[in-house]
């Protein structure tokens, strides 16, 4: 069965789950919507999707672009079985009348509320969650963040007690309207928004999250204090279980990465598509058992953490794996997350 999935809103988020949506086997692209032309319009051009206008766009303005329209995200959505609504904060919740009345499985993203859909997702924790949903919403970047350690540290060792700062990018990289340029901003809120949206996934998770904002657009950082019930021996029992889950890659002492500039540079190097990475990223050096209490530091990339939660969510909706595991294993092939 091959699911046919439309996109809409093609920007950071949207851009990169449509090129992951081509690289599935089970899975066919069949448009994607915009509502302005831009550099990332032509792109979808360039890599022959077809170009919907969404929203308020008008299809005029493509055309005076120069930019090959097939037609208003209303007619894209037709031919679908699935879209992925990646539009900017609060817009998704908008169109929830409109896909339902098309009959679509839709999925949202972390700028949306909970309530937008039947079930919020990350596919280590909840993949059965989703089977046959109609409305999926995957969670934040930071959030997935979260999960994901979550997902290893609960199993095996049951957490007791979990504090976590976020220091936050202040924007992406390719945002030119946001700050702070030159500032640290602490987020007076206790506790940040992110600790009840790890609990629409765990809801008995015991964590406690603070943010701060830094003026950087590479990657956040978790700062992350953990009291286990059931520790194991030693921090190298923790890092083989971290090193053992997909998705996530843990840095050893010897090469040197130092912070997040390091990491964006490591995935250039292996040729990763924009330098994405798309994995939880640890340091061997960063990770530390004390008694129960482990202390680690935890990097995601913003960009790009979310997209092969996508693709397993599109999976688990359409009932095209039997399990997380088969889902998360051809997802990471394809995407380049495993040899
Ligand atoms: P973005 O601004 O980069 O892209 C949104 C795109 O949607 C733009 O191309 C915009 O023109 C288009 N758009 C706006 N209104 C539309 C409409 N009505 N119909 C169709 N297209 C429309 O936003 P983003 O960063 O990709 O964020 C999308 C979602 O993903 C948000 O919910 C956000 O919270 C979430 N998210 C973002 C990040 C991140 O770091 N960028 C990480 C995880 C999750």
């Amino acid at each position: 069965m091959t699911v046919r999935v439309a996109v809409n809103g093609f920007g950071t988020i949207g851009k990169r789950v449509a090129d992951a949506v081509t690289k599935q086997p089970d899975m066919k692209l069949i448009g994607v919507a915009k509502t302005r032309p831009s550099f990332e319009a032509r792109y979808a051009i360039d890599r022959g999707y077809p170009l919907f206008v969404g929203g308020d766009g008008r299809i005029e303005d493509f055309r005076a672009a120069g930019l090959p329209v097939a037609g208003t995200a209303e007619e894209m959505l037709k031919g679908a079985d699935l879209v992925v609504d990646a539009t900017p904060d609060k817009i998704g919740r908008e169109h929830v009348a409109q896909y339902d009345a098309a009959h679509l499985k839709a999925i949202f993203q972390g700028g949306e509320k909970p309530e937008v859909a039947e079930v919020s997702f990350s596919a280590l924790a909840n993949f059965d969650a989703a089977h046959g949903k109609r409305r999926v919403r995957v969670v934040s970047c930071n959030t997935t963040g979260i999960i994901r350690a979550a997902s290893v540290l609960r199993s095996r060792y049951g957490v007791e007690r979990w504090d976590a700062t976020l220091i936050r990018r202040a924007a992406d990289p390719t945002e030119t309207k946001k700050g702070p340029v030159n500032a640290i901003v602490p987020t007076f809120q206790f506790p940040s928004h992110h600790a009840p949206d790890a609990r629409t996934i765990y809801p008995d998770l015991p964590i406690s999250t603070t943010a701060v904002v830094v003026p950087t657009t590479l990657m956040h950082v978790h700062v992350n204090h953990v009291r286990l019930h059931r520790p194991p021996a030693t921090t190298a029992d923790v890092i083989s279980a971290f090193r053992e889950t997909p998705r996530f890659h843990v840095f050893r002492s010897w090469e040197h990465v130092d912070g997040t500039p390091q990491v964006m540079e490591y995935a250039r190097d292996h040729g990763a598509p924009r330098g994405d990475m798309m994995k939880n990223v640890l340091w061997e050096d960063g990770i530390r058992l004390d008694g129960a209490d482990l202390h680690f530091f935890q990097a995601i990339h913003q960009e790009s953490i979310v997209v092969p939660e996508n693709i397993d969510a599109i999976r688990a909706m359409c009932d095209l794996a039997p399990d997380a595991a088969s889902s998360i294993e051809v997802t990471d092939m394809t995407l380049g997350l495993r040899a």
